[in-house]
Parts: structure tokens; C-alpha cells; sequence
């Protein structure tokens, strides 16, 4: 799923296949639904996971990938387990931030348990300033893009105070479903503990969190974000931040 000019309004820069479904399926699932055009970059193929290959994660990605609605879905091909946030990683993720011009990027928080997440948070947020450096761009071959215009962070292991909660009551079972799309990641036989959601029952602790972060902002579930610096107002609003703030009155009714 490949577009090297395609347009988008958000890119989601994730670590491994299954994080931005778990993390962010509902964000993805409301931006998709309001006709809005996102895409996925994840930084490796997650065949270092302890669950399935790298090639299961392959497959499974792209049956995800339809069930959200991407326009666009890349892999990086960065060693699994070992994601490093150096220059070269950097200007990777920049030429494509050049060419796909996001208004809005999707990044791990850089407080996380997994190395590979913290690496990838860095390296959006790396990216994201030096997309914007003219005479890199120019260095590169590139025309020099303007930065997108929010930087959103997504909850990994470790919790943190969210700017906003996106209500993603009407898409939950639809982003359930893009989950059980990493068949390969659900299994309890193989559990070792060493997911990113520990333990066996995924689905049950992705539920918990929704249903925690959702309780905070009076709806059935919920997905927490934080934004990089402050958010900017009395500006016009890009397509998908315009969506995200529109969302509120979006719905399912809480109970
Ligand atoms: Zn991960």
C-alpha cells in the first residue's frame, strides 16, 4: 500500500505492526470514517516479537490496514528490538514526512518501557523539525515541506496526563476488529508476558484502558493523547484537528 506523493491529513510513525491499532485504532477509525486520509508508517516488521513472524505481522498489518481505512501503509524495515534514533533514521522518516505532507503526526510517547517505542517517539519528533530545513530538503533532492502542524502523542506502557481523550465509542468494534486482524499477537498459549500490553488477554486490557480513559471525558471508551507544546487557537483549522475537536458532540451518547 504505496503512494510515494499520496496527500495525507495524519500519519500515524509507530514501532512495530499492532501498535497503532492498539493504541490509536479509534483516532484512526474516526479520521478515516469523516472521509479524511491517514496513513501508518511503521519503523519495523515486528519480527522480533514474541509472537508470530515478521511475515504474520506482514499479512496481518495489511488486513488492518483495510479494516481502518488507510490510504497509505509503509514499512521501514528497522531492526526489530533494536530502533535506533540516529540521522540516518531521522531523515528517512523526514523525506517521507516531505512527501506525504501531514497536518497532523501520530508519535509514541517518549516515555515508554520498550526502547523501540521511546526510539520511534524520538524520531517522529526529529523528523518532524527537520522536514521543514530547507537546505536538507534541497541536500536530499526534496522539496522542503512545512512542519506538519501538530505533533500528538499516543499512550504506550506507561501512563501519562492526557491533553485531550478522543471518543471512540461509535468505532470500538471496529477497532476491536482491526486488533483481532494480528491474530498472531492474541494468542494466551505463547504469552511470555513480554508484550507491550503484558499478560495474556489483549483485548480485555486494551477494553480496560478504553473504558478508564472514556470514563474521564463521560463516554463508553476512550483513546488519550497528548499534544507537543501548546495547542495553538485562533488559527484556521487543518481538516483533522478540525475533526478531532469536533468529536465531542460525535456519537454514541455515555451511558
Ligand atoms: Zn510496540
Amino acid at each position: 500500500m504505496t503512494d510515494s506523493n499520496l496527500r495525507l491529513d495524519a500519519l500515524v510513525i509507530a514501532a512495530h505492526p499492532d501498535d497503532a491499532e492498539i493504541s490509536l485504532g479509534g483516532t484512526i477509525l474516526r479520521l478515516t470514517a469523516a472521509g479524511l486520509k491517514v496513513g501508518v508508517l511503521d519503523l519495523t516488521a515486528g519480527e522480533m516479537g514474541s509472537r508470530g513472524t515478521g511475515e504474520d505481522r506482514a499479512a496481518e498489518a495489511a488486513e488492518a490496514s483495510e479494516l481502518l481505512g488507510l490510504s497509505l501503509r509503509i514499512n521501514l524495515g528497522l531492526p526489530d528490538g533494536r530502533v535506533v534514533a540516529g540521522v540516518e533514521e531521522r531523515e528517512k522518516v523526514a523525506a517521507l514526512l516531505r512527501a506525504h505532507r501531514p497536518d497532523i503526526v501520530f508519535a509514541h510517547s517518549e516515555s515508554d518501557l520498550h526502547p523501540d517505542h521511546v526510539a520511534a517517539g524520538r524520531i517522529a519528533r526529529e523528523a518532524w523539525y527537520v522536514c521543514g530545513l530547507r537546505r536538507l530538503a534541497q541536500q536530499a533532492g526534496e522539496e522542503p515541506s512545512p512542519r506538519p502542524r501538530h505533533l500528538l502523542r499516543f499512550m504506550g506502557h506507561l501512563a501519562f496526563e492526557p491533553t485531550l481523550v478522543v471518543d471512540i465509542g461509535p468505532v470500538w468494534e471496529r477497532k476491536m476488529a482491526a486488533i483481532s486482524a494480528y491474530s498472531s499477537q492474541l494468542t494466551s498459549d505463547s504469552d511470555d508476558g513480554s508484550h507491550f500490553l503484558f499478560g495474556a488477554d489483549i483485548a480485555e486490557r486494551v477494553e480496560t484502558k478504553a473504558r478508564y480513559f472514556g470514563e474521564l471525558i463521560g463516554a463508553r471508551h476512550g483513546e488519550p493523547l497528548m499534544h507537543d507544546g501548546p495547542v495553538p487557537l485562533g488559527q484556521e483549522l487543518c481538516p483533522a484537528w478540525g475533526a478531532l475537536l469536533s468529536w465531542a458532540d460525535v456519537g454514541d451518547s455515555p451511558d
